[in-house]
């Protein structure tokens, strides 16, 4: 049994399937990007969710708390 089994989503109540994500996070001017994120992902609508103690585990991370496994230069452009 998966943690969303059962679980509808509250927009287009699809079922929710739960799925290994990336998770771009924006954290003061620049972009982090973690991986292997567990989310429940809306079958009908795409809506992810995500249990509380996956996002405490983002707050650490956001909050600098655990260290880059690597840093990359991301290109910037302008319009
Ligand atoms: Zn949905």
């Amino acid at each position: 049994m998966g943690f969303w089994d059962k679980e509808h989503c509250e927009y287009c109540n699809g079922a929710i399937v739960e799925k290994i994500t990336d998770l771009p996070r924006k954290v003061g001017k620049r972009y982090v990007l973690i991986k292997n994120v567990p989310a429940g992902v809306c079958s009908g609508c795409g809506t992810r969710y995500y249990a509380a103690n996956v996002l405490k585990r983002i707050e650490v991370i956001v909050k600098g708390r655990k260290k880059a496994e690597k840093e990359i230069p991301m290109a910037v452009y302008s319009l």
